[in-house]
């Protein structure tokens, strides 16, 4: 044959997760951890690295992983699934809860990979817009879980980008409220520090789910971990690629929890350094900075992609540009990094916005607006 067979029709308009993955001297785009693992880590893992045993495959389940997970969280190992990071996990609930005839609901702006997965799956999306400040329009949540369609609620908490908690309170009610299986996606917990976790004896329909990604600084090694229900996870170890957490990830992973308590004091300082950025971000005139309980901040300042490219291309530093997605209108997100990068973040925009109000003054286009045509 001298063509290809098309593939899903339904995939045609689906436009693939972009990480932004561009060259320059500050990242503060992935709402990483800006430290790798601490030395002692480090070290650790190149003593075990000859007894990992490349050549076997791991074990399915991570159990060893699992079972120091499910202490700390005061639940049995059957409660725990750990997956080739959050987004693993997520896939895997769509599979299990979502799929065709099925519904999501999505509460936009958020995670843009609950409405990809969605897609890949064939489940039906069903949008209700947070409200301006980004809170969660509670009302209309439960009433649209109320019409018992739903099948699957996603709750990014905080929310990723907007930084929002939403209210224990509400979520309860909406674990009240409904059958459908409700994720609290918690891969900021350790920022937030705020978790559902005592409120999964009473509600069999909650998951809750965590990453190393974050504040455990283990982007690059892709491990995360879901609690829920052991019929939940039961269910989700039909639809999971069995091997997808490799042996190495497991050992690393391991190390980190057990050490976890290391990585306090470094949590701790990017809170502070978060409040920094807010209360730094706060002195500029054109910006609206909206308040984040994560490791990173969203704020509003008008035309912000040439605020975005001349941050990248001026000044070395690389955050990441929501002005074009839907009610993310002129939204920047940066993520909390080291204090010497927040200053010279703060640095750069302040010399972006001083030469952009100078150029106001003076009656001619702002230097951002250069990159707009092209140059
Ligand atoms: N949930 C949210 C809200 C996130 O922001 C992310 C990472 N961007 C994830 C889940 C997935 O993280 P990972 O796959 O790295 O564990």
């Amino acid at each position: 044959m001298d063509r290809l067979r098309p593939p899903r029709p339904d995939l045609e308009d689906l436009v693939p997760y972009d990480a932004k993955d561009i060259d320059a001297e500050v990242y503060l785009h992935a709402n990483e951890n800006p430290s790798d693992l601490p030395g002692e880590v480090l070290d650790k893992i190149s003593e075990r690295i000859r007894s990992v045993g490349f050549n076997r495959y791991p074990d399915p389940l991570a159990n060893d992983l699992r079972a120091l997970i499910a202490e700390a969280n005061g639940l049995e190992a059957g409660n725990v699934l750990v997956g080739n990071g959050g987004d693993e996990l997520i896939f895997d609930l769509l599979l299990a809860w979502g799929g065709p005839g099925r519904t999501m609901l999505d509460l936009p702006p958020t995670f843009t990979m609950y409405a990809i997965d969605a897609k890949v799956t064939g489940t039906q999306v069903v949008s209700i817009p947070r409200r301006a400040g980004f809170s969660v329009d509670e009302e209309a949540v439960l009433d649209r879980v109320g019409e018992g369609d739903i099948d699957v609620v996603v709750v990014s908490h905080p929310n990723n980008p907007t930084g929002t908690l939403t209210p224990e309170t509400f979520l309860i009610d909406l674990l009240r409220a409904t059958d459908a299986l409700v994720l609290v996606d918690e891969a900021y917990f350790e920022f937030s520090r705020h978790t559902m976790r005592p409120h999964m004896e009473r509600h069999p329909n909650l998951v809750i789910l965590r990453t190393f990604s974050k504040a455990f600084s283990l982007a690059g090694l892709r491990v995360g971990y879901l609690l829920a229900n052991a019929d939940v996870v039961r269910e989700l170890t039909k639809v999971r690629q069995p091997f997808s957490v490799d042996r190495f990830s497991q050992m690393v992973a391991r190390m980190v929890f057990r050490e976890r308590a290391a990585f306090e004091s470094q949590i701790s300082d990017l809170i502070r350094q978060r409040d920094v950025l807010v209360d730094g971000l706060s002195q500029f005139d054109p910006v609206t900075v909206f308040p984040s309980e994560a490791n990173f901040v969203l704020f509003r300042v008008p035309m912000a992609s040439a605020v975005w490219r001349d941050l990248l291309h001026e000044h070395g530093v690389l955050i990441r540009d929501f002005s074009r997605a839907e009610g993310l209108e002129d939204c920047l997100r940066v993520t909390v990094g080291l204090p010497e990068q927040n200053a010279r973040f703060l640095r750069a925009m302040e010399e972006i916005l001083s030469a952009r109000s100078a150029a106001d003054h003076f009656g001619v286009a702002a230097t951002a607006s250069r990159h707009d045509k092209g140059e």
